[in-house]
């Protein structure tokens, strides 16, 4: 089993630290785990928020909470040392970055020839708005556009050519809003351009962990079928941002495919 998603933010950049995801992670059983930063923790994609933090205070303050902590050289220094160390399962390093159409370009300028083992790209932006962070923020928005936005931004994800995979593929269900139409013909449109790209699918057990009220656990039993029928495969993932949440309900994500 796989952990494809596991944030080490909220600690130092030493060996001692990802010992403690890989502790946690043989006792959950896992033979894998994926470790990713938030591109935002790295001063150098800074000028990929100017947009969202122009457009809400709320943005800003959280970006000023949260972003720049450090180099991306600092990363790359320590995924040096994790490769020179033996660990008793696999462990992965890459990146979680926020997708904008039109940082495309930047964003691969940044990421290449670093030696990552994998780039996730997420939505977590539907025209600048920041629609995972409180649900109070959707207030008298129109969730039929945001809905088809963020399948569209989606879609254009896995035609940018520059990710591995997609994260948290319906994340923008969340907070248990739903739009007025079905939703089958975009998990088709998304699951051919996956497809198309050789992309796989991050099935997240972290918005069911944070909002177990209204979000279901990991994707849409509808998607996960179209993106299997399309052979897209699908990595298992809890989002940890600490050790004790690494391989959160993992099995029962593997259970429902
Ligand atoms: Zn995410
Ligand atoms: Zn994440």
């Amino acid at each position: 089993m796989t952990d494809g998603h596991i944030h080490i933010e909220r600690g130092p950049y030493t060996l001692e630290w990802i010992d403690q995801f890989v502790n946690r992670a043989v006792e959950m059983g896992l033979d894998e785990i994926r470790l990713l930063e938030h591109n935002y923790i790295f001063e150098e994609f800074s000028p990929m928020y100017d947009s969202v933090r122009a457009y809400s205070e709320y943005v800003d303050a959280w970006f000023q909470r949260s972003a720049g902590k450090h180099k991306l050289a600092d990363y790359l220094e320590l995924i040096g040392l994790a490769r020179s160390h033996q660990f008793p399962i696999e462990v992965k390093f890459g990146l979680e970055i926020c997708y904008f159409k039109e940082f495309e370009g930047f964003i691969h300028e940044l990421t290449k020839d670093k030696g990552f083992d994998f780039l996730l790209g997420s939505i977590h932006f539907v025209d600048d708005f920041a629609f995972d962070h409180k649900p109070e923020h959707w207030a008298g928005l129109d969730v039929d556009r945001i809905y088809r936005r963020y399948f569209e931004a989606s879609f254009s994800l896995a035609r940018s050519g520059i990710f591995d995979g997609i994260g948290h593929p319906d994340a923008i269900k969340l907070f248990g809003h739903k739009p007025s139409y079905p939703l089958s013909g975009f998990y088709e449109s998304l699951a051919a351009e996956l497809a198309k790209s050789g992309m796989y699918a991050d099935h997240n057990s972290g918005a069911e962990r944070r909002c177990p009220e209204t979000a279901s656990l990991g994707m849409d039993t509808e998607l996960l079928g179209t993106l299997k029928k399309h052979n897209v495969t699908i990595i298992t993932s809890s989002d940890a941002h600490c050790p004790e949440d690494v391989g959160y309900k993992i099995r029962e994500l593997n259970n429902m495919l």
